[in-house]
């Protein structure tokens, strides 16, 4: 039976394996899929004991994916791009690095949720891992704009620096919270971790477009204060981090199995499963 893993530190809230037994039951793939805690020194050690040991391939969760991008042996062009490594597939001694988050963000909002980018004006609040992952898809989405807002305004022109020579036509801007006044959206992602301080990004008033859509990487069983934010602001058109989530887990497993699992039937599973837990 093939063999793999998600290594993250701490690891037990993941639902990557829930995920991809899931996908493996639906697909009649013949693999088992764990979850493994890397001491944080120690993330090139657990994977190269899964590697021997028979593993084909993990993914990586926080706070490993910069440390995955140097257990890499060669990289995709998104991964590289991203500088952020979410999935390592083993072929003999050669390790690929991946990183099918950005397309887990984009196929949510184009696909599931009916948000196309293209010709849109699009905020992203943050300049993280997260963030990074997500802005060279969101970037060939062709949006008419995309500005990246970030607390400490310095990683946020960074980020925009790395990125500028793939912006093309697209108007791209970065900048600080206070750089929002007078300034209006028809997309704001939420790719800060403020809400694992319970907290909402400090958001001024009606930047929210008419008909604006609002996303959170975020997920819960309810509102994230992100999403609470947008909702007090007349919002209707709102997602959470949940489907993004299990997005990058079919591109990994179509990555790792050559075959794309249908995700639509496991995103209402998991929300059942997230909203009925107490
Ligand atoms: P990082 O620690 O790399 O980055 C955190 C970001 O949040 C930084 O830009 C930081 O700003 C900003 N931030 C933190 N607290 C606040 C605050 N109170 N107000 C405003 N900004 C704040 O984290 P990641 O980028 O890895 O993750 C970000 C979020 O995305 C997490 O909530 C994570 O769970 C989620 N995520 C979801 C995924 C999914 O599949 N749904 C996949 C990956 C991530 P500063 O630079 O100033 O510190």
């Amino acid at each position: 039976m093939d063999r793999y893993a998600v290594i993250g530190h701490p690891i037990k809230h993941s639902k990557s394996p829930l995920i991809h037994t899931a996908f493996a039951r639906q697909t009649r793939q013949d693999l088992r899929y764990e979850a493994l805690l890397a001491p944080l020194d120690g993330f090139s050690a657990t994977v190269e004991s899964f590697r021997t040991t028979g593993g084909r391939g993990v993914n990586v969760t926080a706070p490993f994916k910069l440390a995955a991008c140097v257990t890499a042996t060669r990289l995709t062009a998104r991964a590289e791009a991203a500088g952020a490594v979410n999935t390592l597939t083993f072929n003999g001694d050669i390790i690929v690095g991946d990183n099918t988050d950005g397309v887990g963000l984009v196929r949510d909002l184009t696909v599931n949720l009916f948000c196309p980018l293209a010709g849109r004006r699009v905020l992203l609040l943050g300049a993280g891992g997260a963030a990074r992952g997500v802005v060279l898809p969101l970037l060939q989405g062709k949006p008419t704009s995309l500005t990246v807002i970030n607390r400490t305004v310095s990683r946020a022109h960074e980020l925009r620096t790395s990125f500028a020579r793939h912006a093309g036509q697209i108007s791209f801007t970065a900048g600080g919270y206070d750089d929002l006044d007078g300034w209006d959206f028809d997309i704001v992602i939420n790719a800060t971790s403020a809400s694992l301080e319970n907290e909402a990004p400090p958001l001024p008033d009606g930047f929210f477009a008419p008909n604006a859509f609002a996303y959170d990487m975020m997920y819960g069983a309810g509102d994230t204060p992100f999403l609470a934010t947008a909702r007090a602001q007349g919002v209707t058109r709102l997602a959470d981090g949940l489907g993004m989530l299990v997005e990058q887990a079919a591109e990994s497993f179509a990555l790792w199995r050559g075959v794309r699992p249908n995700s639509a039937p496991v995103l209402s599973w998991l929300r059942r499963k997230l909203t009925s837990s107490p």
